[in-house]
């Protein structure tokens, strides 16, 4: 069947000083365009989203790849999660330095299909033999320790409805300010950060210990299958998680008409979403 294709993008939720919010508006608007000429040339949901969150992770603006944030010891730890809602497969990494595209090395987990989920010091193991390019952790420290302003959320994410009617979902983190080393967010966990089912595809930011807890990416799709609209579904999803743990966050999705819902407890959460002929909408 020939769907008319669908993308959305989030650069983290959180509070945005007004000075960073411009620039980060039009990350998020280029980067769903990288993604959208995919799908426009009849390309998978898969590979947008890939395109996509590899173009926010290489901009410094973002806490994920390049530009994210620091532990405790002053050292990056980056998780990472792409899922194909059609198969499941999905591809995971967490508390992975020196890879500059997380996302990348996600896929190629999901790829490789002998595990869904790699960490540490295994998954630089696994990158190498994967040809997945290394870099040194300065080239991505240099840029996070500009980013003062943001102590403690951000992440990237995507989620795209492609003209087979496949939806992909794919997040990547520095994770938070300060944490713990060893300390692995929602982001990179299925059902948590990122996921994504026949039904529809989630990407999720904010408070990851809050996000896990109420498993928020697969709540949001209980909603869609409890008969919600895709912009109900976000927002009921965050409410209970607002309610449950008063925590702050914000979700993306497409369901699986391709219709494209967001919402956010947080101050700010930037996000540009692109569907039907070309509109582009971008909203914070
Ligand atoms: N959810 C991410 C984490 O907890 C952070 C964020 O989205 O701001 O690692």
């Amino acid at each position: 069947m020939n769907h008319s294709p669908a993308i959305i993008v989030h650069g983290g939720a959180g509070s945005i000083p007004e000075d960073i919010l411009a620039p980060m508006l039009e990350g998020c608007r280029k980067a769903a365009l990288e993604g959208w000429r995919v799908l426009d040339a009849g390309g998978s949901a898969l590979d947008a989203v890939e395109q996509a969150a590899i173009f926010l992770e290489d901009d410094p603006l973002f806490n994920a790849g390049t530009g994210s944030t620091l532990n405790l010891l002053g050292e990056i730890e980056m998780d990472a999660a792409i899922m194909d809602g059609h198969t499941l497969a999905v591809g995971a990494v967490a508390a992975v330095s020196r890879i500059k595209n997380p996302i990348r090395l996600a896929r190629k987990v999901m790829e490789d299909g002998r595990h869904v989920f790699l960490a540490a010091d295994g998954a630089l193991r696994f990158a190498r033999e994967a040809g997945i390019p290394e870099c040194s952790p300065e080239t991505l420290l240099v840029e996070a320790r500009k980013k003062h302003w943001e102590k403690t959320h951000g992440t990237i994410g995507c989620v795209a409805f492609d003209r087979s009617g496949a939806i992909a979902a794919g997040t990547s983190t520095g994770g938070i300010f300060d944490k713990l080393p060893g300390r692995i967010g929602d982001s990179a966990l299925p059902g948590c950060g990122t996921y994504a089912c026949e039904t529809g595809g989630v990407s999720c930011t904010g408070n990851g210990e809050a996000i896990i807890r109420t498993v928020l990416a697969k709540t949001a799709v209980e909603f869609l299958l409890g008969g919600s609209g895709p912009g109900e579904a976000a927002r009921k999803s965050v409410a209970f998680l607002e309610k449950k743990t008063g925590a702050k966050a914000g979700l993306i999705l497409i369901d699986r008409e391709g219709r494209i819902g967001y919402y956010r407890n947080t101050e700010r959460m930037p996000v540009c979403l692109i569907s039907g002929h070309n509109e582009i909408v971008t909203d914070c």
